[in-house]
């Protein structure tokens, strides 16, 4: 494991810049790349299971937050308002709130549950600058964020199907949870008084659990102040715990906002909020990857995914055409020419790269790629065509392989 700040500046991923401020890092080319993939992947995977995307405001009125009792709640973390016009508005510490709105704004039939919102947004963290750090603490977050508003008994499958998603995107990203934890409420008056409801979302998240075959430890002092929730936990290079995504069962927000929907029999009824992240917030999860793989990023992820090298000034067309090839397949290639050193320094300058294509004489002549694996594998040289099809299977399958012989 490494250190995420050291490798972001070295591998110019990220930094962050004293005079826009402690807390808000901002993303470099190849940094930005590798979000992006994770941002289509998650797009992509949460419209297969049937979400539909929304664009919120990062600012409400302070009288959304007393709404949702953020501002009774949650104050401590929240950015101080701002006067406008006689109002006061808050950078958001959380996108539900707007979510909720949304909802609230139409009338829904209980044919349309469960209904799935997904964002992936802006939200603002008021930490001490003591704290902050890299990509983990940060002051500025985009988070992965969804909420299903679902029937009491639509619960629990919601609940598994979230779970489910999550497993597939460690698979693809190459992570392994630390542990699954079941997060509960402490003492002290941080959490919503309401025993009833803190139960019943405490069962249907156990018996989720259960059903899903997950071992997990029970927290007391780390659920949400509406709502108990599932973290799944990531360990850092230290050792140290935190959470990336979260399942959350929430019966308080929809009764803050009166959300409604009318049901088979006519009447009114109040939904279930089921607030649930897949990878957390894009900071945080690019942190942990940038730890686990120590900038060798799955093929889908990488930065740069193939590294076209010409062996002399002679093959220089030929490898821009190469990289043209890459482009047109949307693969991300980027040529490294003599100017920047001999062959060797240049093969071990893009080590991180999952494919090197080394262009000599002979491959410029017959047309061939003969592909260099960053794990040191050599296949047989292929037609370029062939050569980048395999490359472009494994980067639509989200594989966390670098070659399949079988392929084709
Ligand atoms: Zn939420």
């Amino acid at each position: 494991m490494h250190d995420h700040r050291r490798l972001g500046r070295e591998l110019g991923l990220f930094d962050t810049a004293p005079l826009i401020g402690a807390g808000l890092p901002y993303w470099l080319p190849d940094g930005a790349a590798v979000r992006h993939a994770l941002e289509e992947y998650l797009h992509a995977a949460e419209r297969r299971a049937g979400y539909r995307h929304v664009y919120s405001p990062v600012l409400g009125k302070r009288e959304l937050y007393e709404l949702s009792g953020h501002w009774s709640h949650y104050s401590d973390d929240m950015f101080p308002p701002m006067e406008l016009g006689g109002e006061q508005v808050v950078l958001r510490p959380s996108l539900c709130p707007h979510h909720a709105v949304i909802y609230r704004s139409r009338a829904h039939s209980y044919r349309e549950l469960p209904l799935r919102m997904a964002e992936l947004g802006g939200m603002y963290r008021s930490e001490p600058s003591g704290v902050l750090g890299g990509l983990t603490r940060v002051r500025a977050i985009h988070l992965n964020d969804a909420h299903v508003f679902c029937t009491l008994d639509q619960v629990a499958d919601e609940v598994r199907a979230a779970l489910e998603m999550i497993r597939r995107a460690y698979e693809a990203l190459g992570l392994t949870p630390a542990r699954y934890r079941l997060s509960l409420p402490g003492t002290g008056g941080k959490y919503v008084a309401d025993p009833e409801k803190w139960q019943r979302s405490t069962a249907l998240l156990a018996e989720a659990l259960d059903r899903s075959g997950l071992a997990y430890e029970a927290a007391e002092g780390e659920a949400a102040f509406y709502g108990p929730k599932i973290d799944v936990q990531v360990a850092d290079s230290a050792g140290r715990e935190s959470t990336l995504s979260t399942v959350q069962v929430d019966l308080h927000q929809p009764e803050r906002f009166d959300l409604r929907y009318t049901g088979a029999d006519g009447a009114r009824h109040r939904p279930v909020m089921v607030h649930r992240s897949i990878v957390g917030s894009v900071e945080r999860a690019v942190a942990h990857l940038v730890e686990r793989h120590g900038g060798a990023f799955p093929v889908w992820l990488a930065p740069t995914q193939v590294a076209v090298l010409p062996v002399s000034d002679a093959q220089v067309p030929q490898a821009a055409a190469l990289a043209r090839r890459c482009d047109e397949r949307g693969l991300r290639a980027d040529v490294v020419g003599p100017e920047r050193g001999s062959l060797g320094a240049r093969v071990r300058e893009a080590r991180l790269v999952p494919y090197q294509a080394v262009i000599g004489a002979r491959e410029a002549a017959d047309g061939h790629v003969a592909l260099r694996l960053r794990d040191g594998r050599r296949p047989a040289p292929l037609p370029a065509d062939d050569a980048l099809a395999r490359v472009s299977a494994l980067v639509a399958a989200h594989s966390p392989r670098l070659w399949d012989d079988d392929a084709l």
